[in-house]
């Protein structure tokens, strides 16, 4: 291994931290407290404190029973996270970040949004904490979801249109970095995925990874065994590598990552530096990073999390992608059969585990997890089967 791999924040070539100098000056910082932090006994009490009684953790995992006959082959189980406060797993890691903001004295908290979910959890988090809330947000994004910049208003939170740019989520994360170099005496920036520089990859796994961790003890109660395979869509990729986190040392466990057909990172990106670390990006023609389009909000980004992008080069994971009629299919399927409305997201696990699942025996077991609750796309789904 080259020193360089060997360093902090590196998954094989993936990761670490290309930033400016001021700035890297900051994540440093970050990085000593997170590590401090990390393994104290009383701030894991607190954490434990606020999953239970705020967000209302541990999450079921539920046998979906009717869905795994008429898919024949695998058990199915579902890993709910769409029962969390908020209704999907992006409030985990807003606790834990927004624990450890308090702890490092920040009394300002600034996060960006692109579809404005993680604007949504960060604000709520805020709310809860009195922590002073700063959303950036791209203006074309605001106009397109008025509703959710409503919610952060409601919930407390300044959101401030980025103007610069094509108005989109690359240029409200610039923004919030140049905030976070002039501000960062008492402003902690909340990342929303397990992407960026070194350590939110590895934090934002830390706080996520408490999904595999209540998934293998409640499928050992419940069947005495691991599973077979655990399947989870990829945007950023932060409730897939939660999701696998405490797996991924059991050789015996397939993991599967699923992207949407039009914004497959992991399976055409090339090795690249995108937001300041290094991963598997789409690129067009030019060598820049392609505009993706995808029908679930949270799966639109030309990257991907270093790790992931390690796991896959690696062979520990697969990666695969699915097409969005099928994922309409799933979403209403799942609906049907379980009735548990799935989030546009997390219905691209949802479509690929329906191809598995037959491939399976039935004496196997396949995890789905279900990253988030459907309310919000039900009006979406409405207009695209209308057409
Ligand atoms: C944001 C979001 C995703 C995608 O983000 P990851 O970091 O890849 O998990 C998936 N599902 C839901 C419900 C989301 O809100």
């Amino acid at each position: 291994m080259s020193e360089q791999m060997q360093q902090e924040g590196y998954f094989g070539e993936f990761g670490g931290s290309f930033v400016p100098p001021e700035l890297q000056e900051v994540l440093s910082y970050l990085s000593k407290q997170f590590y401090k932090f990390k393994d104290d006994p009383e701030f894991n009490e607190e954490l434990r404190y606020y999953l239970r009684d705020y967000v209302g953790r541990e999450s079921p995992l539920t046998y979906a029973e009717r869905l795994s006959e008429a898919w024949g082959g695998a058990k199915i189980y579902l890993k709910r996270e769409d029962l969390n406060h908020t209704g999907a797993h992006k409030i985990n890691n807003a606790i834990g970040q927004i624990l450890l903001a308090k702890r490092m004295g920040a009394k300002r908290i600034i996060a960006e949004t692109g579809a404005g979910q993680h604007g949504v959890a960060t604000a709520t988090a805020c709310a809860m904490f009195n922590m002073d809330c700063v959303i950036y947000m791209g203006a074309e994004d605001m106009r397109r979801q008025a509703l959710n910049v409503f919610r952060m208003e409601l919930l407390g939170a300044t959101v401030v249109p980025v103007h610069k740019g094509q108005g989109r989520l690359k240029d409200a994360v610039d923004e919030a970095l140049d905030d976070l170099v002039r501000n960062y005496k008492n402003t902690f920036y909340l990342l929303g995925s397990a992407v960026g520089p070194h350590p939110f990859p590895t934090m934002v796994k830390h706080f996520q990874s408490i999904i595999s961790e209540e998934s293998k003890r409640q499928i050992i109660e419940k069947e005495g065994r691991l599973p077979d395979a655990v399947v989870a869509c990829t945007g950023g990729g932060s409730n897939a590598i939660g999701a696998f986190a405490h797996y991924i040392d059991e050789p015996s466990v397939r993991l599967i990552g699923v992207e949407p057909d039009q914004a497959p990172s992991l399976t055409e990106g090339v090795p690249s530096v995108l937001h300041g670390f290094k991963c598997l990006v789409l690129l067009d023609e030019e060598g820049q990073p392609k505009k993706t389009y995808s029908i679930a909000a949270g799966l639109d980004y030309p990257g991907i999390g270093p790790e992931h992008s390690h796991l896959k080069v690696s062979g520990r994971a697969e990666y695969v992608t699915v097409s969005n009629e099928e994922v309409l299919e799933a979403f209403q399927e799942l609906s049907r059969t379980e009735g548990v409305i799935p989030a546009l997201e997390s219905a691209h696990a949802v479509a690929h585990a329906r191809k598995l699942a037959p491939t399976m025996g039935e004496d196997q077991i396949l995890i789905v997890n279900l990253s988030g609750r459907g309310d919000k796309d039900v009006e979406q789904v409405f207009q695209m089967l209308k057409k």
